[in-house]
């Protein structure tokens, strides 16, 4: 979290500020700037407009008339307009709410603004942000993209899935509940994924998005209630395997993800 049907809900809450003139950005946490200098970022945007909003996986652009202005969430970050925010808390965003937690604000010369509050410091900001590297925006990823995606890789297939690089936007709550309702293990390699069932995978991610997207979040899948230790499978009632698979915690049905 945020996955893209968070930073999704992002963009949309970020076109109002579409318009409006930059009078300051302050990065109050240099630490998300990535090594760029807070003066020079800083001197970039003040007096640009920004004019639109828009959304590459997880990464939210808003292009000025001047630099992109790249925003990433990582595992807590929310996005405030104005003050208000459309998502009031994330899983593993901690207690409360503080805005003690804001990294980075744009003030706008009418008097509003737009904040990151980031309790765990992951996301960031960066301008005019390489997205050449990123693979296929996930919510509309095609059954000949996931085969690209896939092709000739030993990797485990919910690795794989993860990777921005291959494919763009889910993280680990969206890869688990797609795999699930896909009935696919997620150790299984991307090379064991039969060519038949490519897209029906395909089809699962853009389902699984979508119906999520409609429910509020990622985090309302029919297997979130049972990602905690010793619970059974939604569908069959099979106790779920808990293990790590692409550095993160995974639950799987051995009964029917194969
Ligand atoms: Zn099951």
């Amino acid at each position: 979290m945020p996955e893209l049907i968070e930073v999704e809900t992002y963009r949309r809450q970020a076109e109002a500020v579409v318009g409006r003139t930059i009078a300051d950005a302050p990065a109050l946490d240099p630490l998300g700037l990535r090594g760029a200098d807070p003066d020079h970022v800083r001197a970039q945007l003040v007096g640009r407009r920004i004019e639109a909003a828009e959304r590459i996986g997880k990464l939210l652009l808003l292009p000025t008339d001047g630099p992109v202005l790249g925003l990433r969430f990582g595992m807590t970050g929310r996005l405030l307009v104005d003050g208000g925010a459309s998502i009031d808390g994330l899983l593993h965003g901690g207690q409360g709410d503080d805005p003690a937690w804001d990294r980075y604000v744009l003030t706008f010369t009418d008097g509003t603004d737009l904040r990151i509050r980031d309790p765990r410091r992951l996301g960031g900001l960066q301008l005019d942000p390489d997205t050449s590297w990123l693979g296929p925006e996930a919510s509309t990823v095609t059954a000949d993209e996931l085969a690209t995606v896939l092709a000739g890789s030993r990797t485990a297939v919910k690795a794989r899935l993860l990777d921005q690089a291959h494919l763009a936007g889910l993280g680990n709550l969206l890869v688990d509940e797609t795999l699930w309702r896909a009935g696919i293990d997620p150790a299984r390699t991307c090379d064991e994924v039969a060519p038949a069932e490519v897209p029906v995978l395909a089809e699962a991610i853009r389902t699984t998005v979508a119906e999520l997207t409609r429910r509020g979040g990622s985090h309302t899948g029919d297997l979130q209630a049972a990602r905690v230790p010793g619970a059974s499978c939604p569908r069959d009632g099979t106790p779920l395997e808990r293990a790590t698979v692409g550095g993160r915690t995974t639950y799987r049905c051995p009964r029917h993800q194969r």
